[in-house]
């Protein structure tokens, strides 16, 4: 017997980590069906960021502006904030793996919420910091839970508010105490992939406390109610010493020319954004009802703020049952066993034809299972 052949070997973080699971498209047998399982925006993509998109203004040969001076001069008018302070990623996705990147390393620590988004434990992990991971409180964030955690070595907190995979949102009062309560060297990262449908008087607040605080890291996305999630776009606001650090791991040119030409455009479309946000708003109401409805056969809603909702099923009708059922019917939806949430679907508000379909198919399926 040879000895096996000396390779590189990664390092034990890396193969410590799970690997991203997407949201899938197709179904077992290949077909093309509803994909609800990506919180895409149903509604596609504002028709004037099309248009800028398309304009054959960028030249293919030519690098994209590495300082995206247009994006965040608009980011910034739009939303009050200096522009200097806004740092942009390959979707926001980019951004929280830089917050962990400049933040952690070998030996701290890294803090979120069971039923997190399952980039955090990537992004800890990636570095080699320990993910320390505190309880749900009925699968909505835990404050206390998350203060009780935090130790001498604990250097990011990242909360996603609305949160995905639950939908969950905590108020501003409740982000205040947090980051009232965390010590002034740990780097709050309060990630608003889902802002945009909370209205505006409802926000938690974190952008202000960003405004002054030396730790808090805001991020947004273009991939969610802006419906560019093709170009990967996402961006974020912090102070100019966490701005300065982001900047010097990211990659140089990390958001393409057409996508920054886009999203400028999205930015502009107001219509368009409470278009989405007032479809969703109905959507949502109407779907979260109709699962109440079904709470005789073990349904049960998550309270969602977000463009999807977390059904737990706790009745004869499993989660795993019902998400092949819906599968055979044409609507691919998000069941997230290696979360730990066997029991739940999570399904994205689609189109009213869809999400009609999928309540129609739960409850075809509820009543069959008895
Ligand atoms: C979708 C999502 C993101 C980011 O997406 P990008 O496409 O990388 O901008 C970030 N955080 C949460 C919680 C999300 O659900």
């Amino acid at each position: 017997m040879n000895a096996p052949a000396p390779a590189p070997q990664p390092k034990d973080w890396i193969m410590g980590i799970a690997p991203y699971v997407p949201g899938r498209s197709t179904t077992d047998d290949g077909r093309k069906v509803a994909k609800l399982s990506s919180n895409e925006n149903p509604l596609g993509t504002s028709a004037k960021a099309v248009t800028a998109f398309d304009a054959a203004n960028v030249s293919l040969s030519r690098y994209p502006d590495a300082s995206a001076v247009d994006l965040r001069a608009a980011i910034g008018a739009q939303y009050g904030l200096d522009p200097a302070r806004v740092i942009y990623g390959t979707g926001s996705d980019e951004i929280l793996h830089l917050a962990a990147g400049a933040f952690a390393g070998q030996g701290d620590e890294v803090l979120f919420v069971r039923y997190g988004f399952s980039v955090y434990e990537i992004a800890a992990r990636r570095v080699g910091a320990v993910p320390v991971i505190a309880p749900d409180r009925d699968y909505a964030t835990d404050v206390d839970a998350l203060l009780a955690l935090v130790t001498p070595r604990t250097r990011v907190v990242f909360v996603a508010n609305p949160n995905n995979p639950t939908g969950t949102y905590s108020p501003r009062e409740e982000i205040a105490r947090l980051h009232a309560a965390l010590p002034a060297d740990v780097l709050l990262v309060v990630d608003q992939a889902y802002a945009e449908y909370l209205d505006v008087t409802e926000l938690d607040g974190a952008f202000e406390l960003a405004m002054t605080a030396s730790n808090v890291l805001v991020t947004r996305t273009f991939s969610k109610i802006y419906g560019l999630a093709a170009e990967r776009i996402g961006w974020g606001y912090a102070s100019a010493a966490i701005v300065d650090a982001l900047h010097r791991i990211r990659a140089p040119f990390n958001v393409t020319a057409a996508g920054q030409n886009a999203a400028i455009a999205a930015l502009a479309d107001s219509d368009f954004v409470d278009l989405s946000r007032a479809h969703n708003a109905q959507w949502l109401a109407w779907f979260t009802d109709q699962v109440g409805a079904m709470g005789n056969f073990g349904l049960r809603a998550i309270p969602s703020r977000a463009n999807f909702l977390l059904v737990i099923f706790e009745g004869k009708l499993t989660a795993e049952n019902a998400y092949k059922g819906l599968m055979d019917r044409g609507y691919i939806v998000r069941w997230l066993p290696g979360q730990g949430l066997g029991q739940g679907l999570r399904i994205t508000i689609g189109t009213e034809a869809e999400i009609r379909g999928v309540a129609t198919a739960l409850r075809a399926m509820a009543e069959a299972a008895g």
